[in-house]
Formats: structure tokens, C-alpha cells, sequence
């Protein structure tokens, strides 16, 4: 099973960029490329947008004969097949619904050696004359993609799969190769040991997707809150998970009433309208689906920007595969799981119905491993990573609102002694519910059988609402001050750190909730809470929508999803970039040699006559970038010699009698889009001059973008040493921490920024 040609490198990069449009391999693709044009047998577990389509097709491409793709679903093969035509391969794909005249094509198509791909579905395996068939033909190699499909142990088991044993047996020359993203160990060895694979090139790609922000928040008003969420997210793909049928229906129902295009899809629909809903959310022709968790595999959709939980999912390796459908494209999205401990009980009833005891245990397990994942107080990628087995080493990741919300905490020491007190005073024998009403001073049946209305702490939070003091107590809970002994049946008890926050000997700390501010309010808040700015690559929105406008339109004139034509990674470079020629605009990301004869006259139109029309967004675009890769480029080489380059500019002091107007003269060039070099020699000051002006105008509230200036991680980096000296942020303190990393002239600058974002964070 060893072909006979080699496949150097060159020739690897030149069929990913004119094939695919790609400048760079993603984790571990090359190396499986690489194992499959060598003739080896290959099983990589990568998680969902790792990119596994490219790792068979690339070599498809590159080697002798069709290569066979196994894929469990039609709506899969189908869109596979589209988006691989698009890009120039020859791909076709034999499955129930082809006519009779198509097949003939296709078997033309095969004995005359022109297909790059064929995709079949796993029974046909159970055919002998179908087998009998494809032995006449010239096989590169066979590719099993969802290969845990073959797995009794995983939730997608297709007996059909079981027939995919055959392969190596009837095939006995032919590699096999076969792709996943489940991660658990039980059905990865079963995959390998199922599919008889020979001394496989083995890879396990690492499943953190550093571009999915997690987010957990208390769920108490559900539909103002998904509301919320979606106001800051108009015209973005996003799929709502719900537990239950009916539930689903219920905010699909309540979306439309306001105006939101949402469409349900559960098991208990049709199969024709299951179809139905999928197809319109593949092609943007509905942004939202609510769904239970029977929606997911068959979603190959790039775009999709959002997943939320509005209900406590079943275990975390669900969790992770449904959060996972988003941001297949790379591009920022975010995972929004609403978290109530009311849920427990109706997830543990599910539990209780499961029939053999010990599946049972196991279903018990893993729903307290999601509840102490949802309630715990520590970076959430780490906690994810880790329940697959990986560390993640980085302090601060960014992208989750534990880390993000780290440099925001408020001291709630009363607070939490008021809660404490009820615990203490009614014997440590009552959960959540029960102590908040007493704080709130609620009079319900429970309260008037123990008589806690005599209790001194009865009523004693009235002051706030109920959400207040449920946030607070998982804080508590979450800072291991009160402990639940038994998750599943929460009752609230007291540790010794509780004891030293009774009698005064230690403050308590909490991240400020953004959850108990009244209903009003709340619709602002939660749709500013958006990824921080600072992780976002700049793109220009107006441009973004225009060719997302056109992309839609060429989508349905070749009847295709608009994820295929060109990602949402694509047009955002496009609106980042602003390519207005040929050269320019193959250089884009995802642009191939065939999309670029399709449809890259209509989209350079489109650019020429945005930038034509609006001049200052091209410049402003320009310029954040030019700061960006001025930070990329010299991220590995010293900070410290990068800024010092350019303050040597002759200077002319500063007129204090013309501070104002001067500072506005500065604010308008800054506006205009020129960089602080260009400033500093437009007007003749120093550089320090200039950072002092926009420190000025950043505190007087003006917008300052500077952010702009900063890779991510150098921003986030620069936070931490600023953390020593909390919210005063001193320039000092944070230069020394940084142990010779940081001058004052960066320190300034980031300062702005992080000011800024206070600000925006205490409103
Ligand atoms: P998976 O099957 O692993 O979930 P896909 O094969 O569907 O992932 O790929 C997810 C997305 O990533 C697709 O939009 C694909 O075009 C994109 N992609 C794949 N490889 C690369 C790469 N090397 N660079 C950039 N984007 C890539
Ligand atoms: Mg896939």
C-alpha cells in the first residue's frame, strides 16, 4: 500500500493556497497530509472546526484515483460535495437521492479516472455488487469522516457503520483513513480496533477553540435575557439548545412574537420539515434555530456566531460538541450557557429514568461534573480542557467571562455575612431558595412552618432583589465558602473560610454580577457584553454587510449555502483589508484559484465603490491595522527598541496657553486615521507630547481607540502587570512587574485602554 510517488512540500502549499485559498495548515493538518500521501493509514481526532474536510480532500486532490469518503448523513455529503466543487475539485457523491441519469454520469466520470472525491453513505457497504463495483476502480484511499458513528459507546452510533469493518478485508491495498471529534477514550479505541485499521498514523489534536468565548450566567428571567443577548447580535447565525420539545417551541414561539426569524427543530418533527429548517438555517435564510440537542451533526454551517444553553446540558462532553458548532471559520463566537439550579432536579429526573444502574451512576457523575464546571469560579477553558485531559497553561485566557471579569471584582463582605448568618441560623439544613427568601423576607409556606420569619436575619435583604442574593451565594459557592455536600441535593453548609468572613477577620470578594440589574436595564447590559474589543480583529461592519449582502445573493443564484461561497473569515478580511485588484484580493484568506474566477469580479465591485463612497472608513480601517502589525512583527523582538524608534522627530514644546485647541488638533488628526508617527510629524511635537494628548482626550471621555494598537495577547499581558495596583492602575508598579518588558511609553498607551474599558465596565 505504498504509492509510488512522492509529494514534496512545494507541491502541499501551492494545492492549499490555489485550491483552497489557505496561506497556512491549521494544527496537525500537514502532518496528516503528509501520512496520507505516504500510503499509511490515519485516525485523527480533531475537535469540530479543526478542519478535518481539508486532510483527506488536499491529498484527494494531490494523488492518483478517487478517494473514497464515507459521511453518515446526505445533507453532509451534499454540502461537502458543493463546497469542494466551488473550490475546483471534481467531487461527486452517490447516495438515495440520485437519479438514475446522474449515476450513470458519475460511473462515466469513474472509469474515467476524473473524480477527485466520491462520497457514499455506509450501507451501500451492505451491497456485494456495489463492492464488487468499486474494486474495478482506481481507489486513492478511503476516508471515514464522524467515524464514531461505529461506536455503540458514542451518541450518534449508525449500525450502518458496523459494515465499514469490510473495508480493510475486501480493500486489503488501500489505506483507510478515518476522522473524528469525540474525544472520550472508550469510543476512540473503539473506532481503530473496529475499523481493523494497520499501524495507524495517530493524532489527537488539542480541543481548545481559542476562538469560542464561554460564558456562564445565571438564569432567571430567560426570555428578556436570550432577548438581550440577541439584540447585540442581529443578523448573526446562532442555534438556542433547549432540553425538551416543548421548551423549544416555547422560545421559538416567543422570539417570533418579537419579531425574531427563529425556527424550532426537534425529533419530533417530520423528517421533510427537519430538512426543511436546516436547509433555511444553512442558507441564511434563518438566522436562529431552537433545538434540542438532535440538532447538531449535519451542521456543517462555518457561521455560525453564537450557541446558547438556556438549559443545564447533560454532561460536559455534550456541552463542548454543542458549544463547538460554533465558530467553525476561526472567527470570534461566543457560548452563552444560562445557568439555574432549578435545572438540577429536571436533569436528575432524566437521570433517575435511565435503566441499568450503572449508566445511571455514570449519567449522576457527569451531571455534577456540568454543574461544578457551571458554578466554579476558575478560568472556564481551563476546566473544559482539563475534563479532556489537557492543560492549558496560559494565566488569563481571554476568552471567557471568568478571566475577563477577573479584573473587576467588588468586596460584598456585608452581603455575604447576611447570607452566612441565615445558614448559621437555621443549622445549616436549607438550600439556595430557602436562605434567599428568609434575606428577602418572603413569606411562603416553608418559612411560616420553621418559623424563620422570627429568625433577626428574616427580611434583612430586602433591600435587593432576589437574583442579588442567588448571585451572591454562588459566588460563595463558588469560592468553596459554602459547600454543597451533595450536589443533588444542594444543601448550603458552612467552611472554615465562612467562620473568618463572620467575624470580620477576611473581606469577600465577587466578580460584579452582571445579572441582578432590573429588567430594563438588563437589555443594555447583556447586549454590550460582547466579546472584549481588544480580541476582535478590526473589520469594517458596513463593507462586512454589503458583501455578506452579495454573498447571500451568488449563494442562491448556484442554489449553495453562503458559507460555502466565502466564509465569514473571508469577507472579514475583505472589509479588513480592502483588496481592490486581482493580486491583492487573492491573497485574501479562503480565496482559491476557482472562487476567484467566480466571483471575484463581483466582490471587487463591491469594495471599489464602498471605498470610492467612503474614504475615512478605508483610512481608519488603514491605520488600526498598520498599528496591529506593527505589535505582530515585533512581538517576539524587543518591546522596548519598537516604540523608541521614532522619537527623535525635532519638537517644539507645548504652548500651554493653546492646550485645548492643540489637543483637539491632535483628536482630529487621530480621527482621520493617522498613525502617532504621522502625528508627531504633522505637528512638530514629541511623541511623549502626543501620548499625553490622547491620555488627555481618552479622559475626557472621548473615544481612543487605542486598543487598536495592541496584538491581543501583548494587551492582555500588559493587564496583568497593571493588576498589581488594581483599579488605580500606576504606571510605576507595572512597568517594575514586567521586569524590564515594559517601558512607560507602552504603559501609557495600554493605560488609555484599560481606563477606558473600566469605565465602560462601572457604567
Ligand atoms: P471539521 O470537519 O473538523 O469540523 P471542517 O473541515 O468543516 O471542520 O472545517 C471547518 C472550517 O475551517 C471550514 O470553513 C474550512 O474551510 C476551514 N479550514 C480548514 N482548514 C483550514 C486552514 N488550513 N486554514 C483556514 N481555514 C481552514
Ligand atoms: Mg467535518
Amino acid at each position: 500500500m505504498f504509492s509510488e510517488q512522492h509529494y514534496n512540500s512545494e507541491q502541499i502549499y501551492s494545492t492549499l493556497s490555489s485550491i483552497f485559498g489557505f496561506r497556512s495548515f491549521r494544527p496537525h493538518q500537514e502532518e496528516i497530509v503528509q501520512a496520507i500521501l505516504q500510503g499509511r493509514d490515519v485516525f485523527a481526532v480533531m475537535p469540530t472546526g479543526g478542519g478535518k474536510s481539508l486532510c483527506y480532500q488536499l491529498p484527494a486532490r494531490m494523488m492518483q484515483g478517487v478517494c473514497v469518503v464515507v459521511s453518515p448523513l446526505i445533507s453532509l455529503m451534499k454540502d461537502q460535495v458543493d463546497a469542494a466543487r466551488i473550490n475546483g475539485l471534481s467531487a461527486a457523491t452517490l447516495n438515495s437521492t440520485i437519479s438514475a441519469e446522474e449515476k450513470n454520469a458519475i460511473g462515466v466520470a469513474l472509469r474515467q479516472n476524473r473524480l477527485d472525491l466520491l462520497y457514499i453513505s455506509p450501507e451501500r457497504f451492505n451491497s456485494e455488487y456495489f463492492i464488487s463495483r468499486l474494486k474495478t476502480l482506481r481507489i486513492s484511499f478511503f476516508a471515514i469522516d464522524e467515524a464514531h458513528c461505529i461506536s455503540e459507546w458514542g451518541h450518534d452510533f449508525r449500525p450502518d457503520y458496523l459494515e465499514l469493518s469490510k473495508i480493510v478485508h475486501e480493500f486489503p491495498s488501500i489505506p483507510v483513513t478515518a476522522f473524528t471529534a469525540t474525544a472520550t477514550p472508550h469510543v476512540t479505541d473503539d473506532i481503530v480496533k473496529r475499523l481493523c485499521l494497520r499501524n495507524p498514523h495517530l493524532t489527537r489534536a488539542s480541543f481548545n477553540r481559542p476562538n469560542l468565548f464561554y460564558r456562564v450566567m445565571v438564569k432567571q428571567d430567560l426570555d428578556v435575557q436570550i432577548r438581550s443577548f440577541l439584540a447585540g447580535h442581529s443578523g448573526e447565525s446562532g442555534i438556542i439548545y433547549r432540553n425538551s420539545r416543548k421548551k423549544v417551541e416555547a422560545t421559538a414561539e416567543m422570539l417570533q412574537v418579537f419579531g425574531i426569524s427563529a425556527k424550532s427543530y426537534h425529533a419530533g418533527m417530520s423528517d421533510v420539515d427537519r430538512h426543511a429548517v436546516q436547509e433555511a438555517f444553512s442558507r441564511d435564510e434563518c438566522s436562529i434555530i431552537v433545538a434540542t440537542i438532535a440538532f447538531g451533526m449535519g451542521i456543517d454551517k462555518s457561521n455560525v456566531r453564537f450557541v446558547i444553553h438556556a438549559d443545564l446540558p447533560k454532561n460536559i462532553e455534550g456541552y463542548y460538541q454543542e458549544t463547538g458548532r460554533a465558530g467553525r471559520d476561526g472567527e470570534p463566537a461566543e457560548c452563552l450557557l444560562f445557568f439555574g439550579r432549578q435545572d438540577i432536579a429536571q436533569q436528575l429526573r432524566f437521570a433517575d429514568e435511565i435503566e441499568t444502574e450503572q449508566a445511571r451512576n455514570i449519567a449522576k457523575e457527569q451531571l455534577k461534573q456540568m454543574i461544578r464546571f457551571a458554578e466554579q469560579n476558575n478560568c472556564r477553558r481551563v476546566a473544559l480542557l482539563k475534563y479532556f485531559g489537557e492543560t492549558f497553561s496560559k494565566q488569563n485566557c481571554n476568552s471567557c467571562d471568568i478571566c475577563v471579569d477577573s479584573h473587576n471584582l467588588e468586596e460584598a463582605t456585608i452581603p455575604a455575612q447576611k447570607i452566612l448568618s441565615a445558614i448559621y441560623r437555621t443549622k445549616e439544613s436549607f438550600g439556595a431558595i430557602h436562605i434567599t427568601d428568609i434575606l428577602v423576607g418572603a413569606n411562603t409556606e416553608k418559612i411560616r412552618q420553621f418559623k424563620h420569619d422570627k429568625l433577626p436575619t428574616y427580611g434583612v435583604g430586602k433591600d435587593k432583589p432576589k437574583n442579588y442574593w442567588r448571585a451572591v451565594i454562588d459566588a460563595l459557592i463558588a469560592q468553596k465558602i459554602v459547600k454543597i455536600e451533595d450536589m443533588l441535593r444542594p444543601i448550603l453548609k458552612l467552611t472554615d473560610e465562612a467562620v473568618l468572613i463572620l467575624r470580620n477577620q477576611k473581606k469577600f470578594l465577587m466578580r460584579k454580577p452582571h445579572e441582578y440589574i432590573s429588567a430594563e436595564n438588563k437589555i443594555n447590559r447583556i447586549s454590550s457584553m460582547k466579546i472584549p474589543s481588544y480580541e476582535i480583529k478590526p473589520f469594517s461592519e458596513p463593507l462586512f454587510i454589503k458583501l455578506r449582502e452579495l454573498r447571500t445573493e451568488l449563494a442562491r443564484a448556484e442554489n449553495v449555502p453562503p458559507y460555502i461561497v466565502f466564509s465569514d473569515r473571508t469577507l472579514h478580511e475583505m472589509a479588513r483589508y480592502f483588496p481592490r485588484n486581482a493580486e491583492t484580493f487573492q491573497q485574501v484568506h479562503g480565496v482559491g484559484r476557482n472562487k476567484y474566477a467566480a466571483y471575484g469580479q463581483r466582490f471587487l465591485e463591491v469594495i471599489n465603490k464602498f471605498c470610492e463612497q467612503n474614504p475615512d472608513e478605508m483610512k481608519s480601517l488603514r491605520f488600526k491595522r498598520q498599528f496591529e502589525q506593527n505589535y505582530e512583527t515585533s512581538a517576539q523582538i524587543s518591546r522596548s527598541s519598537q516604540l523608541s524608534l521614532s522619537t527623535s522627530s525635532s519638537a517644539s514644546p507645548l504652548s500651554t496657553t493653546a492646550l485645548s485647541s492643540s489637543f483637539l488638533e491632535t483628536y482630529r488628526l487621530f480621527q482621520q486615521g493617522k498613525t502617532i508617527d504621522e502625528i508627531v510629524i504633522e505637528r512638530k511635537l514629541t511623541r511623549g507630547t502626543i501620548i499625553t494628548h490622547l491620555e488627555k482626550l481618552g479622559e475626557s471621555g472621548l473615544e481612543i481607540s487605542v486598543d487598536l494598537f495592541f496584538v491581543p495577547e501583548r494587551l492582555a499581558q500588559i493587564k496583568e502587570w497593571f493588576s498589581a495596583s488594581g483599579d488605580n492602575l500606576f504606571l510605576k508598579p507595572a512597568v517594575e512587574a514586567s521586569g524590564g518588558k515594559l517601558d512607560f511609553e507602552e504603559a501609557r498607551l495600554a493605560r488609555i485602554f484599560l481606563r477606558n474599558s473600566l469605565q465602560v465596565n462601572q457604567e
